[in-house]
């Protein structure tokens, strides 16, 4: 692969869009990131690493984060986790709630704010709301060979100042016996895995497990089983970008995960992970300019799952 040549054709098809999207306003830490930043990292199975721009830069993962609340909880409860979360798109906003009433309080995927609350819900029941932030925090930690990753506290203090619209969604679940814990300790551990910062090179290389069967390649650790695996990155081929998953995949054809900081990790089985991160969103809450660059990606590469 001509990675100098990839990269160059990335710089060029980022160069006349640079800045373009709405950078997230719902609180004042994501409101105030400056729209031209623009990073990206590919980490490879055997180490290679290659990076762009702010690869390097911190950012609020958001939602990505659930991709990794996930993996830990299919290894805590197994498949009994798709008993209380579904794995459907939902074509909804991140945070809608009106399909939480007609499913009665099953979420329609892990993705979503309810789904992935239920998921925290389930790691805070096994291992309570502090430990369940501290053993993510390792695990990333670990992964990604870094130990100064850590959560911002300044966003989720503000998470959790803004959170009424995620109270709603967990008292929703609650109603219908679908949350085990209380509202605020499921909250608590919600809003900071959210708050966590990490920069593309380090998102990368934390998911690179994710795209050889559930095994990190570089240090050998099984993190979850081929199966789980399996399932984690067909559940975010199909829901991993909020109501525009279809047209993601349609563009990209990898599995990944959106996130309204701005980032979006994305998987390429048996090839490796890439992660861009570029705050300007588009109307559905993925980064308009990362779109872009991971398109140019997998062309240059042939790496859609789609061939
Ligand atoms: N912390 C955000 C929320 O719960 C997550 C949004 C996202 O990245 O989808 O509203």
């Amino acid at each position: 692969m001509d990675w100098p040549s990839i990269i160059s054709d990335i710089e060029h098809a980022v160069e006349p869009v640079r800045g373009q999207g709405t950078v997230a306003n719902y609180i004042p830490a994501l409101a105030a990131v400056d729209p031209n930043k623009f990073g990206l990292a590919v980490v490879l199975g055997d180490g290679q690493t290659f990076c762009i721009g702010d690869s390097e830069e911190t950012f609020s993962i958001q939602s990505i984060s659930k991709v990794f609340t996930l993996s830990m909880a299919l290894r805590v409860v197994g498949d009994a986790l798709w008993q209380r979360v579904g794995k459907e798109p939902s074509g909804s906003p991140f945070n809608s709630i009106v399909q939480l009433e007609a499913e009665r309080g099953i979420p329609r995927n892990p993705l979503i704010n309810a789904g992935a609350i239920v998921v925290t819900d389930h790691l805070v029941e096994q291992i309570g709301s502090p430990q369940t932030v501290t053993d993510l925090l390792d695990r990333l930690r670990t992964l990604a060979e870094d130990d100064s990753i850590n959560i911002d506290e300044s966003v989720a203090k503000s998470e959790s100042l803004a959170g009424e619209r995620n109270r709603a969604l967990a008292s929703f679940m609650k109603s219908y016996g679908n949350l085990n814990c209380s509202v605020e300790d499921t909250l608590s551990a919600y809003f900071a895995h959210c708050s966590i910062a990490m920069s593309c090179h380090q998102l990368a290389r934390a998911a690179l497990f994710l795209a050889f069967d559930g095994c990190d390649p570089l240090s050998g650790q099984q993190m979850v089983s081929n199966e789980a695996c399996r399932r984690i990155n067909a559940v975010m081929m199909s829901c991993g970008h909020y109501d525009n998953s279809g047209d993601f995949t349609y563009r990209i054809g990898l599995p990944g995960k959106s996130g309204v900081g701005g980032g979006i990790l994305v998987i390429a089985p048996g090839h490796g992970a890439a992660t861009v991160w570029s705050p300007g969103l588009n109307s559905a809450g993925t980064s308009a300019v990362g779109s872009v660059a991971l398109e140019t990606l997998v062309k240059a590469t042939g790496w859609s799952v789609f061939v």
